[in-house]
């Protein structure tokens, strides 16, 4: 499913006059977010008004190319059983037409929505199934309470009221909540938006692929984030809802959307469903101002190579990496020590000099330089206490005297230097030590290391151990860092089977998965292991579906060249989401990058040291960058071959590698499939693009798997 650009929701009303001009309750309210911008609440004094607005939203949308989710807070159905009464079909949107043709209403609200009660009441046997009503002694065919009405022949809640605990029934036209003569004055309004172009309804019919989608809302849902809005403030009730309604619906993750609008029990045919049905919490929490905020889905150009290039050279492909992915997850408030291997998402100042203040870097005595005679030796009477590490000697040292002092206290007023306790000799009352003491030796000065203020750690960077000490020492407790990121990892292949599983002599283990598995892992990635998906197209579209649900991006291996058995390629390259790259690198070739319900995947090849040196040179950094972090360039060094070798031109190569005795050697196979070469490995030397001949001494680039967080 694509998702929704924009999203409205509308809190409707059955008044029988305009609403005051002055914005008030019991109004109609129309909350949006337009391409991810909010809006501030629209406020209609009259259902005209409002249908009129809800007409050109609906067209300027489609206009601008957005897709339109309009939710609007009463009952699109009727209990199961209520359309057929009604229309003799079990079709909604028929009962939909049937109200519309009955229902008036003029520019003032007068309306005749009792009289059709009424004539809907006269369909069914005994009191209702409508009732309440604004006059007593009017409307004989409509109950005055619901006392009497027996619901027998519908229901009198829809399975969704059910599912929701929502308090309200649609038969229900007076008294709060009046939701029976909303839907009847709500119903026809929508009947007339359907027809306009570009428009579905959800449940019911094609809405999946439809620019426009009309579906039924329900506030209550979110009354706790509508509560805690309102508390101290003076906002409009039904105006917080549909503000934060519009918010949550537009903060919802696709997939997560997705899931929600499918799936649903059959009941929902014939008498619509309430959106987001039993996941209050989740759309309070988005609903909160300060809800993580996931960016949008990667676009689809964010593979795109220049045209016309047949191989790509590694820098060029990296290149294009860089400038096309963006960083798809949202920021988090975190306290220090649970934040080690997350990336920052904001700068981060020092509140706080480190040292705070000026301190003794030894044991010893502290004493004024210039209060010091010229002689070859000093003896200084000692003051009464000490100064120590937390506990600040309070007085002021007088000239000509010294003080006890350690380590880490705090330099009291009237000293400016220390000696070692070594270099003294005392006793109860003084000190003596040779002069040859540097003035200010042995203190450390206030703010040396960093000073309040200054900018430590910048957004993006991953945060190190070392960083969680530098920023406790200059008093951060709490920083904002990028959710982790979550990738899907699948392995390719009828042959593959799980380390353990029973094999015969045509299958091998799946080296990939574990591997890759640990490498997210060292990268502060979250995995979900989707598991090994044979050669079958439709088995691999389920697994890149449910990949595409649960994850921010999707590893696979296996099956990407172009192959009869291979699938991965086949399969994005039929759903037109995949870019070939065919990247001068070896060994590398294939890779296939795609997307995925808006999920980047990376069909990285079978061979497990492909595998490994794709993931390595391409994946890494792009992970990193859809994670938030700063894209790093992994650092090499050079060193003296201890190997030959003569590389042709046209592609780069990465050779595995290890240090022994300052020289780097070689794995003595290239051939991909030697997993125990990877195992010996310790980096990777990496040969240029150019032709090259390397003789035993010559310098060559070596990269430690270290450089790359392994
Ligand atoms: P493919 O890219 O599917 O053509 O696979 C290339 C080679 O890698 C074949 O020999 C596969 O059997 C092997 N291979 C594919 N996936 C794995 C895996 N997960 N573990 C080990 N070897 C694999
Ligand atoms: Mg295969």
């Amino acid at each position: 499913m694509r998702g929704f650009d924009s999203v409205l929701v509308t809190d409707w009303s059955a008044a029988s006059a305009p609403a005051p001009k002055r914005p008030s309750k019991d109004a109609i309210w129309i909350g949006l977010s337009r391409d991810g911008v909010e809006h501030e609440p629209l406020y209609c004094r009259t259902r005209h008004e409002a249908e009129a607005r809800l007409a050109t939203l609906i067209d300027e949308e489609r206009a601008a190319g957005r897709r339109l989710l309009a939710a609007f807070d009463f009952p699109f159905g009727y209990p199961a059983g209520f359309a057929r009464r009604v229309t003799g079909s079990d079709d909604p949107l028929a009962l939909w037409d049937w109200l519309e043709t009955r229902i008036e209403d003029d520019e003032s609200g007068r309306n005749n929505r009792f009289e059709v009660a009424e004539t809907l009441n006269a369909l069914f046997d005994g009191p209702g199934p409508f009732w309440g009503k604004t006059h007593r002694d009017r409307w004989p065919g409509i109950p005055y309470a619901k006392r009497g009405v027996s619901f027998d022949a519908v229901a009198e809640k829809r399975a969704c009221d059910r599912a929701a605990r929502a308090a309200s029934s649609c038969f229900q036209l007076c008294y709060h909540p009046t939701v029976g003569s909303q839907a009847l004055m709500g119903l026809p309004m929508l009947a007339r938006l359907r027809r306009r172009p570009g428009v579905a309804v959800w449940p019911f019919g094609d809405w999946q692929d439809a620019p426009v989608v009309l579906a039924e809302c329900w506030p209550g849902l979110i009354e706790r984030a509508v509560r805690h809005a309102q508390t101290g403030g003076e906002e409009i009730r039904d105006r917080a809802q549909v503000r934060l309604l519009a918010r949550a619906l537009a903060r919802l993750p696709v997939p997560e959307l997705q899931a929600m609008m499918t799936g649903l029990p059959p009941e929902a045919r014939e008498e619509a469903w309430i959106l987001a049905a039993g996941h209050g919490p989740r759309l309070c929490a988005l609903a909160a101002d300060d809800a993580p905020l996931d960016p949008p889905p990667l676009r689809d150009d964010c593979f795109a190579l220049p045209a016309g290039v047949h191989w790509t050279p590694v820098d060029e492909a990296l290149t294009a990496l860089r400038a096309g992915l963006h960083r798809v997850v949202g920021a988090e408030n975190l306290p220090l020590d649970a934040a080690a291997g997350r990336v920052l998402a904001e700068d981060v100042r020092a509140r706080r000099s480190n040292p705070p203040a000026p301190n003794s870097a030894v044991d010893g005595y502290g004493f004024a330089f210039a209060s010091l005679p010229d002689s070859p030796h000093h003896v200084l009477p000692l003051c009464d206490g000490r100064a120590a590490a937390g506990s600040a000697y309070r007085g002021a040292v007088p000239p000509g005297h010294a003080l006890r002092i350690l380590t880490g206290a705090i330099i009291p007023e009237g000293v400016d230097t220390v000696v070692l306790e070594e270099d003294v000799r005392r006793d109860a009352r003084r000190i003596a030590f040779r002069s040859g003491v540097r003035k200010g030796a042995n203190t450390r000065k206030a703010g040396e290391d960093v000073m309040a203020d200054e900018a430590i750690a910048a957004k993006g960077r991953v945060l190190t151990p070392a960083d969680l000490a530098l920023l406790a020492a200059t008093g951060t407790a709490e920083v904002r860092v990028y959710r982790r990121l979550r990738v899907a990892i699948l392995s390719t292949g009828d042959e593959i089977r799980a380390p353990g599983e029973a094999t015969l002599p045509e299958h091998i283990h799946d080296a990939n998965r574990p591997m890759l598995g640990a490498l997210m892992a060292g990268m502060g990635i979250d995995v979900v292991d989707i598991g090994r998906i044979p050669d079958d197209r439709e088995a691999l579209r389920a697994a890149l579906d449910r990949a595409a649900l649960e994850a921010d991006a999707i590893l696979t291996s296996g099956g990407a060249s172009a192959g009869d058995e291979d699938h991965v390629s086949a399969l994005l390259r039929e759903a037109g989401a995949m870019r070939t790259w065919r990247i001068a690198l070896k060994p590398g070739r294939p890779l296939a990058l795609a997307l995925w319900e808006g999920k980047p995947v990376f069909g990285l090849p079978g061979n497990p040291v492909a595998a490994l040196v794709c993931t390595l040179i391409f994946a890494r950094p792009a992970l990193a960058t859809l994670a938030g972090a700063a894209w790093t360039e992994p650092q090499g060094f050079d060193v003296p071959a201890a190997f030959a070798k003569r590389k042709k031109p046209g592609r780069r190569e990465y050779l595995r590698a290890r240090i022994r005795g300052g020289r780097a050697e070689v794995f003595g196979s290239e051939g991909s499939g030697r997993v125990s070469g990877l195992s010996w490995a310790e980096g990777l030397v990496e040969l240029p693009d150019g032709a090259a001949e390397i003789a035993p001494g010559d310098p060559v680039r070596y990269i430690p798997f270290t450089s790359f967080g392994l």
